[in-house]
């Protein structure tokens, strides 16, 4: 179970842009911002030089089990195990 990092640092990359799925096992990422506001990878890597906390992701983890919808620009953010009805 991957825990959420909050040590942007250590956030995974592809070709030096926010990944959108973690490496290994290929689980779609999603981001949090100070605020709490959900993103996607790509919406988190144009906010992270933002100059306030509540404007620039603090949080990745992993999206286990709800399909989410980025809070900035509405695209989907798959889920790792969706529920099946
Ligand atoms: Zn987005």
């Amino acid at each position: 179970m991957m825990h959420h990092i909050h040590d942007v640092e250590n956030w995974q990359r592809v070709n030096g842009e926010l990944a959108a799925y973690c490496f290994p096992g290929g689980y779609p990422l999603l981001y949090l911002d100070g605020a709490d506001t959900v993103l996607c990878a790509a919406c988190a890597e144009a906010s992270i030089g933002a100059d306030f906390e509540r404007d620039r992701p603090v949080v990745c983890t992993v999206n286990w089990q709800t399909p989410t919808d980025c809070g900035s620009c509405g695209s989907l953010i798959a889920c790792a195990y969706p529920k099946e009805d």
